[in-house]
């Protein structure tokens, strides 16, 4: 890892934000209020800081034995590993779930058990509509809102979820901000999406390995999020369709980067997502935290492959790809 001088610290390059995705989690010098509980994304149910630091921000998981501190005072903060400094730079305050976006789980509960996730073990809430309106409003109001993403585990069933989202997404239209929603695909899911306003969408394939997959995600059909893949980049365009893939769940590299061409041919984007080992989920899966090599190369792979096929994420309107926290993007990492 190759510490840079900028100003008075050490900014996060590219191999030090890869390093600390590596770790994922950070412990904390005091209790501060950007280190938020989230229902969304890999740390569901816990808290999280998102630092930033040369243009690049990391969002890490606060766990108190994590082999990586963070030291802070309100204009300031910077990670270290030890005594020896890794990153200086600030953190950064989650508008809801994350910076800038209004990033919300509707269902916080899933009729799929997924042996990585947490939101079927922590039996959350369903948010009415009333409920995602009103977040909404006030997250409008910081004058800070550049994006709403909508994301959901299945209460029912996937068309349902899907119906109801749609109709969430009808009256956040007003707000005039880009619309991303990740939900639980089945045919006929991109025209009811699209029809309600959705700019982009995310259906996550999570395993690549077909055999890991039926093991890690019982009940749930591989072909039929595929299918509904290739569809939405009819439906939404260039740039506008998004796929979560795991990486640490045993799978290999080469299996990882033919589905990154394949998935990138058909013109989807994959977000590589380091599995986050959930305490809910301790032993019931084998999760494997990628090292600092392993991303990057993999990293690298998915943004050649981009660049084949005319793709760029920094060109996302929502979502991810805009936030940048849990992953080394394309585009705007590298
Ligand atoms: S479908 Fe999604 S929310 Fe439901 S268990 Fe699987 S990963 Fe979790
Ligand atoms: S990258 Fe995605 S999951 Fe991670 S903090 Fe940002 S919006 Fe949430």
């Amino acid at each position: 890892m190759a510490l840079k001088q900028e100003g008075d610290g050490s900014i996060m390059d590219l191999e030090t934000k890869a390093r600390l995705l590596s770790v994922g989690t950070v412990q904390l010098d005091r209790p501060h209020r950007a280190g938020r509980s989230s229902t969304a994304g890999p740390g569901a149910g816990g808290q999280s800081i998102f630092f930033q630091s040369g243009g690049r921000v990391v969002r890490l998981s606060v766990v108190p034995s994590s082999s990586l501190r963070l030291e802070s005072s309100p204009d300031d903060a910077a990670i270290f590993a030890g005594e020896l400094e890794v990153a200086r730079g600030r953190l950064v305050e989650p508008l809801l779930h994350c910076p800038e976006q209004a990033y919300i789980t509707v269902s916080e509960r899933c009729i799929y058990d997924c042996k990585f996730c947490a939101v079927p073990r922590l039996h959350g809430g369903i948010k009415s509509k009333e409920t995602v309106l009103q977040m909404v409003e006030e997250a409008a109001r910081t004058g800070k809102m550049g994006a709403i993403s909508l994301t959901s585990g299945v209460e029912a069933s996937p068309r349902r979820e899907a119906e109801r989202v749609a109709g969430i997404v009808r009256d956040l239209s007003r707000f005039g901000v880009p619309i991303g929603v990740s939900v639980s695909p089945f045919p006929g899911v991109n025209r009811i999406l699209k029809d309600a306003g959705v700019v982009e969408v995310k259906y996550n394939l999570e395993c690549v390995n077909r055999d890991l997959f039926r093991q890690v995600c019982p009940g749930i059909s591989f072909p039929e999020i595929m299918d509904a893949l290739v569809e939405a980049v009819g439906v939404f365009g260039t740039n506008r369709v998004f796929t979560n893939i795991i990486v640490g769940l045993g799978e290999s590299d080469e299996t990882l980067k033919k589905s990154i061409d394949e998935l990138a041919d058909k013109g989807i984007i994959s977000v590589l997502r380091a599995v986050y080992p959930h305490p809910l989920r301790a032993q019931e899966v084998r999760m494997e935290r990628p090292s600092e090599v392993r991303l990057l190369s993999l990293a690298r792979h998915l943004k050649a492959a981009l660049d084949r096929n005319g793709l760029d994420c920094a060109l996302a309107l929502t979502g991810c790809c805009r936030c940048t926290g849990c992953d080394l993007v394309p585009g705007r990492d590298l």
